[in-house]
């Protein structure tokens, strides 16, 4: 038996299964999360590099 998903709940599994790597110094671990925002009509997925300290941020907009 299957639960329907709607595609922002796809698109979000998606991401929560995804790593987030730093776009600087290349840092990568599975244990690393992002950080989830919602406001509105739009979720930020934000990570901040531990090593680095870079910020790599996505944005998804709720259609
Ligand atoms: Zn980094």
């Amino acid at each position: 038996m299957r639960t329907y998903r709607s595609p922002f709940e796809r698109l979000r599994a998606k991401f929560d299964e995804s790593d987030p790597e730093c776009p600087a110094c290349g840092y990568s671990d599975e244990n690393t999360n992002w950080r989830v925002t919602t406001t509105g009509d739009r979720v930020t997925y934000q990570f901040v590099c531990p090593t680095c300290e870079a910020v790599e941020t996505r944005e998804m907009r709720l259609a």
